[in-house]
């Protein structure tokens, strides 16, 4: 590298691509920003090819957004000859050629790369200092703080903290409409009640990067488009996703947000969290723009629909990221039922006569997206059935998904879905039998199994599996007053039904590959 001797060298990781970010407020000629393609954060897990592709395009953009504006940049692509495999390596060999003065970095939200970063600074010969993110509206310790003299972790109480710490639909002291929560309002099935919108798409060429990853050899798996690459990269595009989403699909967000639908992968839902998460987003304009767009269309957009949609960044978004440092690295070894299962090969290709697991897994496959509830309730849901191993369980949901970052990823998979944390996220397991799946979506209509049958040739394999769910795990879940009227149904169950109905589950997890 030949440049002028570098004063101070800034880190910006992958997912830290703020443009508002104080760093970037003045044009410094001592101050050089670094970005690297790194295989350490393409290898930890099996990646969506999708969600490599983006975080490295989104990277790229970015730093060519830098420079433009002229700041200094290197950018170490992952097929460049003197970028090693991990940061350290890259940061130590720069800071001793270019004899920096000073290395600066902003705090990563992982903890992995935090104690990472944390560890190379005390090695490295000059002084260094963290920044913040200028992302959340939280610190790290704030849910932990908020917390603190609670027994119970819900994120109920820190959402209304959070409505009225940021004045965020408050009328005074009261919740907008007079309510804290529209939740109930917000579960119906969509059956085609109002007309759906066309997901709006990008083309975005990443078949540089595709070919680079060849080159290099990269794992990885899922389906692309490499010349029409449909996530948005840059601020540009994510507003446009996000005004998109105003315009079209806010009205309905809440109602339809649990619904599932074989022919649309999207619904109502706004498809923003790569946006977020890259921290292209900021979590505060969105809530704002969501906001504004409801008091300029209130005759159409019903408070319940915005509350439903403030709910997921003010308090979902922040509190797992809180409750991730309260609970790391504990977190990240927590296994409450003890699951030892293999994850079943039909994740990874979608080959499973089961069709609403058949059709989450392709569209996962598809678009590295599926949305909350097929990750719960579907996915999620059959894995907690089964008791698959949460390790394995969280490797394919931190890969397969293109928002998928541990800070957000862990909380939700293995506290939230997997109850591997015993019930810190979650007040109590989300399992269902098909009853619920089918009272939100289609997919029962044409599978291979029936819904409406626990036990017997074709019966759903959710329903004996969720019993057998509850009647293995009696000791640890029946004092939990959530999961009374479970135990109290299954009791008054006829004995010879429960029989077939273990049996059932058991004939089905010794073959579970065929299911
Ligand atoms: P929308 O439905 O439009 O919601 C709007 C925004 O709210 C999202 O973009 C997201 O930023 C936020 N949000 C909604 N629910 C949650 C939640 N439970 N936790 C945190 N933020 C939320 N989300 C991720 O961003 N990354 C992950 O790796 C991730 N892994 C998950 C794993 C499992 C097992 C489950 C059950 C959920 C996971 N989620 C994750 C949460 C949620 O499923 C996604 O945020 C959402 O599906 C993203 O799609 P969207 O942008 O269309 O969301
Ligand atoms: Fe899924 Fe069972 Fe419904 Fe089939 S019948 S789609 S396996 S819930």
């Amino acid at each position: 590298m030949s440049r002028e001797k570098i004063k101070t060298l800034r880190l910006i990781l992958g997912d830290q691509l703020n443009a508002a970010h104080s760093w970037f407020k003045r044009k410094d000629d001592s101050v050089t920003y670094l970005m690297m393609e790194l295989s350490q954060e393409t290898d930890y897990v099996m990646h969506h090819v999708q969600k490599i592709c983006g975080f490295f395009l989104a990277m790229r953009q970015f730093a060519a957004r830098l420079r433009s504006a002229g700041h200094e940049v290197i950018y170490l692509r992952l097929d460049d000859k003197d970028n090693y495999p991990t940061l350290d390596e890259n940061i130590a060999k720069i800071v001793k050629n270019e004899n920096c003065e000073r290395f600066e970095y902003i705090r990563p939200d992982e903890y992995r790369l935090d104690r990472q970063i944390r560890q190379l600074s005390k090695a490295l010969p000059c002084p260094t200092e963290a920044r913040d993110s200028e992302h959340f509206l939280t610190t790290r310790n704030d849910v932990g703080e908020f917390f603190k003299e609670r027994r119970e972790y819900r994120m109920e109480y820190f959402y209304r903290h959070m409505r009225k710490k940021y004045n965020i639909l408050m009328d005074k002291d009261k919740p907008a409409g007079d309510r804290w929560n529209f939740d109930v309002e917000n579960r119906s099935k969509y059956t085609g009640q109002v007309p759906l919108p066309e997901p709006l798409l990008f083309s975005n060429d990443v078949s540089d990067i595709h070919a680079m990853l060849d080159r290099c050899g990269t794992g990885r798996f899922g389906r692309i488009e490499p010349r029409e690459f449909i996530w948005p990269v840059n601020r540009r595009q994510a507003l446009r996703l996000l005004k998109y989403f105003l315009q079209n699909q806010l009205a309905y967000f809440g109602t339809y947000q649990d619904a599932m639908l074989t022919d649309a992968w999207l619904l109502f839902h706004s498809r923003l969290s790569f946006a977020l998460n890259t921290k292209i987003l900021h979590p505060r304009e969105v809530i704002d723009r969501v906001i504004d767009e409801w008091r300029e269309r209130s005759g159409e957009i019903s408070l319940a629909q915005v509350e439903g949609f403030a709910r997921q960044l003010l308090g979902w978004r922040e509190y797992m990221r809180g409750m991730y440092w309260m609970l790391m690295p504990g977190l990240a070894k927590m296994n409450y039922f003890g699951h030892v299962r293999k994850l079943p090969r039909f994740y990874w290709t979608g080959k499973t006569k089961m069709n609403c697991m058949k059709r989450t897994i392709e569209q996962s496959l598809q678009y590295a997206y599926a949305h909350h509830i097929q990750r719960l309730m579907i996915t999620g849901n059959f894995a907690l059935l089964t008791g698959i191993d949460p390790d394995q369980v969280e490797a394919w949901y931190l890969g397969i998904y293109i928002d998928a970052v541990e800070w957000v990823e862990k909380p939700n998979t293995r506290g939230m879905s997997q109850f591997a944390d015993g019930g810190l996220v979650a007040s109590k397991p989300y399992v269902s039998t098909a009853n619920y799946i089918n009272s939100m979506s289609d997919y029962c209509r044409s599978c291979h199994y029936s819904f409406k049958k626990r036990h017997g040739e074709n019966a759903c394999p959710f329903n004996s599996l969720h019993w057998r769910f509850y009647d293995r795990h009696r000791r640890k879940l029946s004092g939990n007053p959530r999961v009374a009227t479970m135990y109290r149904t299954w009791d008054r169950m006829d004995k010879t039904e429960k029989a077939h109905i273990l049996e059932q589950a058991g004939r089905y997890l010794n073959n579970i590959e065929r299911l």
